[in-house]
């Protein structure tokens, strides 16, 4: 079935066209109408199918009728995710799926100046996205009124609601009204998570897809094993074999990105590094950067491992293993995108064998393994311009040697 057969507004199709979405996933095709008629929903699906849209189109549908109805402006959706990156990216979705509709966004972002957001929020908005933290302020400052929210989305809703977010979103839920439609979309869940979620709700459907494999089916994802002080070169060696193509690197910390960081660049390697630790202004030049394709090797700890949709990142390396399970699914969620094919690569290290374990566990299969001979081993430390024992580069250096005398 095509857009075009949907009841959705007009202006709406024109955008979809326009952006080149012709049908829609299998989730947009499951979930639309379900949002559309009211539901409240909890919708899963793999990494990169289109679960955006899949609570957009619909939200902006259902805004444009009632925009129509009544003139007032009111902030109407609420759309909550856990960092700012997500949630500009998601704001700019809205904003490409709304262009022909007179729908205000706004994305409601902490680390950032607030004042801009108060004044745009006393402008008129309809739809808010938004990490909690903000908005709690926001909220208790009386500067943004939910009464009048009907519609609540949290994106990657297991994260929304574990631990680390569950104090904020709980605080939040007692300023909006009874009477809305939630939803919850993401690519993990567990039992935990599922039942916080049907507690905050009425009778949801529930709409899962492949839920055998997690990790999404376009994604050809395998594991290596390299000591820990080794990765460097393994690193190496995959960006320079893959030179044109954009990379994106996980590490476990912040300090470990910097390292990283610094290593690639003692072999001529320029990359850029994303982590909660790099000023805000500049954490959205670095994405932005990669997204242009200007920096092709972005390091990143796991702030970015959710959501962010980069066009043309052909590779994943987990030069460290993820401390928590289902972010691998997400880690290797960045790449094989939309109907696009991704490649992951895992270096694991003996230490974090038991951590191996645990995400082959929460897969229920094993990983794929790349078995590397040892002279392949060996020749990857032995490329690297940064190996003392680099046994080429000596050999290299002896033959020039008598050259250079020669020609004096
Ligand atoms: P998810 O949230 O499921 O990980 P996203 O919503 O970020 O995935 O979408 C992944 C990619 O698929 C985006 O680049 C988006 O533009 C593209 N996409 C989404 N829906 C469609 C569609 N119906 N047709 C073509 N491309 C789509
Ligand atoms: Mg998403």
């Amino acid at each position: 079935m095509k857009f075009d057969k949907y009841h959705i507004t007009p202006e709406l199709k024109r955008s979809l066209s326009e952006l080149g979405f012709l049908k829609p996933t299998d989730i947009q095709f499951k979930s639309i109408p379900q949002i559309l008629s009211g539901q409240d929903i909890l919708a899963i699906a793999q990494t990169g199918t289109g679960k955006t849209a899949a609570f957009a189109i619909p939200i902006i549908s259902m805004l444009q009728n009632q925009r129509y109805r009544e003139a007032e402006q009111n902030v109407s959706a609420l759309i909550m995710v856990p960092t700012r990156e997500l949630a500009i990216q998601i704001k700019n979705v809205f904003d490409d799926l709304a262009q022909h509709s007179a729908i205000e966004t706004l994305a409601i972002i902490g680390g950032v100046d607030i004042e801009p957001q108060i004044l745009k929020l006393q402008q008129g908005v309809d739809v808010l996205v938004a990490t909690p933290g903000r908005v709690v302020d926001l909220v208790h400052k009386g500067n943004l009124n939910l009464k009048k929210i009907n519609f609540l989305v949290l994106d990657e809703a297991d994260h929304m609601l574990d631990k680390g977010f569950y104090a904020d979103i709980q605080n939040l839920l007692k300023f909006l009204p009874r009477k809305r439609q939630t939803m919850f979309f993401s690519a993990t869940i567990n039992e935990t998570i599922k039942d916080l979620a049907y507690a905050l709700v009425s009778k949801p459907v529930r709409i899962q897809l492949s839920p055998k494999d997690p990790v999404s089916k376009n994604v050809d994802h395998a594991v290596i094993f390299v000591a820990m002080d080794d990765k460097r070169f393994f690193l190496e060696r995959v960006i320079n074999e893959h030179s044109d193509k954009k990379i994106l690197v996980f590490v476990r910390t912040k300090v470990r990105a910097e390292r990283v960081f610094k290593a690639m660049e003692r072999v001529g390697i320029v990359s850029a590094t994303l982590h909660g630790d790099v000023e805000q202004e500049q954490r959205f030049e670095v994405l932005e950067a990669f997204r242009e394709g200007k920096t092709k090797v972005l390091i990143a700890t796991d702030v970015s491992s959710r959501g962010i949709d980069v066009k043309g990142v052909e590779y994943v390396v987990n030069y460290d293993l993820p401390d928590v399970a289902e972010n691998y699914v997400h880690r290797v969620g960045r790449t094989g995108r939309g109907n696009h094919k991704g490649l992951a690569i895992s270096f694991c290290s003996d230490e974090e064998k038991p951590m191996l374990t645990e995400i082959e566990t929460y897969l229920t299969k094993p990983i794929k393994t790349m078995t590397l001979q040892h002279t392949d081993y060996e020749e990857t430390l032995a490329i690297s311009e940064d190996n003392p024992h680099d046994w080429r580069a000596l050999m290299k250096e002896a033959n020039e040697e008598p050259v250079k005398k020669k020609k004096k």
